[in-house]
């Protein structure tokens, strides 16, 4: 298999001091779909260095020019999205149909961003309003980039999640180190070269193939770096945040998302939308449905809707579009979840279908009777299963919602607009969704966690703000 190699500064390599390349494999059959080199230290100075290189001449680059080659840009990935998507579903194992939706977003998600990258307005400070200070004296403030941005980005959405850095930060004018996830590495080499072939300059980009555990804290850590923009795992997340010393961080991480579904909820809508919130990429998505929490009331009827809904999803070969669920992103990873439903399942859940693995799938599954506290509910299970427990009142609902270390988004099915206000006042997550689940996303909004899920947000005009220092400016007139 050919060499697909890395990008450091402006030029297309192999990995210098090791020369060491690896596979990228196929989760659903284990065919080999391209030959990548594997980072070493050199290269990571290699691309440090091309980068604050980048970073001076980027920066003293107009906004109107940075928008030019980004709009150029997303011209290109509009070009090559049928492309992207099937290295997308390739080397992730993501249906056909769910990759060629995610690489026709990229455009739009650097066009949007490309906007955003002319739109650093400062404020005027009424400085004379300070006691003592007169009329000579004139405040504003000024937007600048951060410098060098490293992002680090996972497998699970291998085009959306890289462009939502990749776009803001070279909009707001930084150079980027990406260091993509070492299973999906082709689809953020193929985004790369449409900024490099929009005529992006040599050195404000980089992209680093290669184990996130040995590139990490060298990226993470060096001092040339002023902002890390990172999505991942809330272990790595943390790790990053000791490693990082005085920097910009944002951090994009783990959940366990939760659906409330009231006495006077539309179950045939609750249904049909939890049918595909818990399910979408295998359930490989950070805003994915984890738990529902349904009142007593309701469960019964609930259940008896979601079932077959869920049985009805076709598994098989990712490529082909009749697929409904594809596979997860390793054997491994599909074992894992497997163990966590056989788990809940020893503890007294009741598993109503799924739970069983065949190679890298593990079949759409549901779980009754499951209890809040357990680790099927607690932990990140980042599989195709959903857990249902109950709730008697409000209180109870709202306290279950809430009662995990996350907080990346939640969605309540209620007719009743006060329990609506109520919910999205008392409901701790970054984003809550009235009569939807919390797998719905549009990629200008906010976009980003409390608590464990992170820090700050993404979505274009929030993550510029993100990927931009603010200056403050005094002009010292004389009192006339
Ligand atoms: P992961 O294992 O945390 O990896 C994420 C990235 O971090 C990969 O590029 C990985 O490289 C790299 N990495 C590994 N060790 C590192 C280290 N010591 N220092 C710096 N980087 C390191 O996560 P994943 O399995 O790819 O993705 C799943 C996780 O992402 C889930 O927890 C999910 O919730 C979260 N996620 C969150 C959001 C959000 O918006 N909140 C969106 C999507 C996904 P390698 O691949 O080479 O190991």
């Amino acid at each position: 298999m050919d060499l697909t190699p890395m990008l450091i500064g402006g030029d297309w390599r192999s990995a210098v001091g090791t020369g060491r390349t690896e596979n990228v494999t196929s989760p659903y059959d284990g065919a080999v779909l391209g030959t990548v080199p594997v980072a070493g230290k050199d290269d990571v100075e290699a691309a440090l260095s091309a980068a604050e290189a980048g970073a001076g001449r980027w920066r003293s680059t107009p906004a109107h020019a940075r928008m030019k080659i980004l709009l150029r840009a997303a011209e290109l990935a509009d070009q090559r999205a049928s492309d992207i998507a099937k290295i997308i579903s390739a080397e992730a194992g993501k249906t056909i149909t769910e990759a060629s939706g995610e690489a026709s977003r990229s455009g739009e998600i650097i066009r949007l961003a490309a906007f955003e990258g002319t739109q650093l307005y400062g404020d005027t400070l009424p400085l004379d309003a300070n006691r003592g200070t007169g009329l000579e004296k004139v405040g504003f403030t000024l937007r600048q980039p951060c410098g060098v941005v490293v992002a680090i980005s996972p497998f699970n959405y291998p085009a959306l999640l890289v462009l939502h850095k990749l776009a803001p930060a070279l909009a707001a004018g930084n150079a980027v180190v990406l260091k993509p996830a070492r299973t999906t590495p082709l689809t953020a080499l193929a985004l790369a070269a449409c900024f490099v072939d929009a005529g992006l300059p040599e050195g404000v980009l980089s992209v680093l193939t290669g184990p996130g555990g040995e590139l990490g804290d060298l990226l993470v850590s060096d001092p040339r770096v002023r902002k890390i923009s990172f999505t991942g795992s809330t272990a790595i997340g943390e790790r990053i945040t000791r490693m990082a010393g005085v920097k910009k961080l944002s951090l994009e991480l783990g959940a366990s998302c939760p659906v409330i579904i009231m006495p006077d909820a539309d179950l045939e809508l609750a249904s049909s939308a939890v049918a595909a919130g818990g399910y979408v990429n295998a359930g490989q998505v950070c805003i994915s449905v984890q738990r529902v929490i349904a009142h007593p009331a309701v469960s019964g009827d609930f259940l008896d809707a979601l079932v077959p809904k869920v049985e009805a999803i076709r598994l098989g070969d990712p490529s082909s579009p009749a697929t409904g669920m594809g596979t997860l992103i390793t054997t491994g990873e599909a074992e894992r979840v497997r163990q966590s439903i056989a788990a809940a399942a020893a503890g007294g859940a009741r598993v109503l279908t799924g739970g069983e693995r065949d190679g890298s799938m593990v079949s759409p599954t549901v779980v009754a009777d499951v209890d809040p506290s357990s680790p099927f509910a607690q932990d990140e299970l980042f599989g195709p299963a959903v857990a249902v427990s109950t709730a008697e009142d409000w209180e109870s609902a709202v306290r279950q919602a809430n009662g995990t270390a996350y907080g990346l988004a939640a969605g309540i099915f209620t007719s009743d607009v006060a329990g609506a206000v109520r919910a999205m006042r008392e409901i701790d997550a970054g984003s809550i969704h009235i009569n939807w689940t919390p797998l719905w996303r549009a990629d200008l909004m906010p976009y980003g966690g409390l608590k464990g899920s992170g820090i700050g947000k993404e979505g274009p005009r929030w993550a510029v703000e993100e990927m931009t220092e603010l200056k403050t400016v005094i002009l010292h007139g004389r009192p006339w």
